[in-house]
């Protein structure tokens, strides 16, 4: 069915096109061109990160995450169910024992108060994911990761151009992920990004993402020929691909100060069903600037969030809700996990829904939408 307001809408802000010509014409559009290292520089500025490289994916980013953090069968990871698939089979690919913990219900991010009740020997990794651009509380989680010696792999996909704390997130763990994904804030169509922190990670990230050659030293004249040194992939995307998303990093202030509006805009106008009781919106945490980068309404209870979701559906508006819990799929079940061990996740992801929301949403379609949802409470 074709809705009169989709749920997304991949959008172009400036130079996308200009510069694609750009990076066909430069004769090189493999990984690592010029846009490429425009779109590294860009974002270790701007995020005062230490290294940024360019994946074709946040999944590859966690992948890489995985195989930096030398992930073997049996070692554990810590993760929410409550989270897109690509934040496990990241760590599910290379054996690892995935330990789903519950959420918080005011910001639906990782619950920290549970992650040292499940920390034993064998674990190796906590993986906060920042839904929704939300950050999670990075500070209790780095001090319990330094108690414990574990490491910190922060799935910050939604999280790009956001703080907690006055720091960007991706960039407070030992590594970082981000997704330019089409349905993100900055996007590419496919791409993502790994955040290096931890300096120890430095040359053996450009060796993994490079097919587990020194290649990137070669280029750099620090060695005379390039060689097998590691295990790795291809974990790069084209420079034409880089060249798309440079334009878009570039109006990465512009296309924040829209969404904020929109975000700002459904705040206000669904404030009196919040006050009602008929709907709660989730919310961030003190000292964390979000990136406005969805907007979600937790209803009553399953039955209301389909019924409002038909309606909308009916009156050519597409809301969405979003993850089947992690530890309810058939991988998830096939581990052990069983329905009632989170009850939090299991209660939000049923009555979870998220409104559309993109760069190019009309304020006409953001006054259609209050107003179907408004109307369907009046019935
Ligand atoms: C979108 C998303 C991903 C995957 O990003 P891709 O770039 O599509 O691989 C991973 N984790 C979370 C939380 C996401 O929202």
């Amino acid at each position: 069915m074709d809705y009169s307001i989709p749920f997304n809408k991949p959008f172009i802000v400036g130079k996308e096109l200009y510069y694609i010509a750009q990076s066909v014409l430069s004769g090189k559009i493999a990984g690592d061109g010029i846009f490429t290292k425009k779109c590294h520089a860009l974002m270790e500025e701007k995020f005062g990160a230490k290294k940024v490289l360019l994946t074709h994916s946040c999944t590859a980013a966690l992948e890489m995450a995985a195989i930096l953090c030398d992930v073997s069968v049996g070692d554990e990871v810590i993760l929410p169910s409550f989270t897109f698939v690509s934040t496990a089979n990241a760590f599910y690919l290379r054996g690892a024992r995935l330990v789903f913990i519950d959420i918080r219900p005011d910001t639906l991010n990782m619950d920290e108060t549970k992650l040292e009740e499940v920390i034993t020997e064998r674990t190796k990794i906590i993986v906060p994911v920042h839904y929704g651009g939300v950050a999670c509380e990075m500070d209790v989680i780095m001090d319990i990761a330094s108690r414990h010696g574990l490491y910190v792999v922060e799935d910050a996909a939604q999280g790009v151009n956001a703080k907690y704390n006055g720091k960007f997130l991706g960039t407070i763990g030992d590594i970082g992920t981000y997704s330019f994904h089409e349905t993100k804030n900055f996007i590419c169509g496919e791409g993502g990004a790994i955040v290096v922190n931890n300096e120890k990670f430095f040359e053996r990230a450009e060796i993994i993402r490079e097919k587990g050659t020194n290649r990137s030293k070669f280029f750099r004249g620090e060695v005379d020929k390039y060689t097998w040194v590691d295990m790795g992939s291809s974990f790069l995307p084209s420079d034409i691909i880089a060249a798309f998303l440079y334009a878009q990093l570039e109006k990465m202030e512009e296309i924040n100060e829209r969404r904020k509006k929109i975000f700002m805009f459904y705040h206000k106008a669904l404030m009196s069903l919040v006050n009602d009781g008929e709907i709660r919106i989730p919310c961030a945490s003190d000292g964390c600037q979000d990136n406005s980068h969805l907007f979600c309404i937790i209803l009553k209870d399953e039955k209301t969030r389909n019924a409002l979701m038909d309606y909308l559906k009916s009156q050519g508006i597409l809301a969405v809700f979003h993850y089947i819990p992690l530890h309810l799929s058939p991988v998830g079940r096939s581990m052990g996990y069983v329905e009632g061990l989170l009850p939090i996740t299991e209660a939000m992801s049923g009555r979870l829904l998220r409104l559309p929301f993109y760069y190019d949403l009309k304020r006409r379609q953001q006054i259609q939408v209050v107003e179907a949802i408004t109307d369907f409470f009046r019935k």
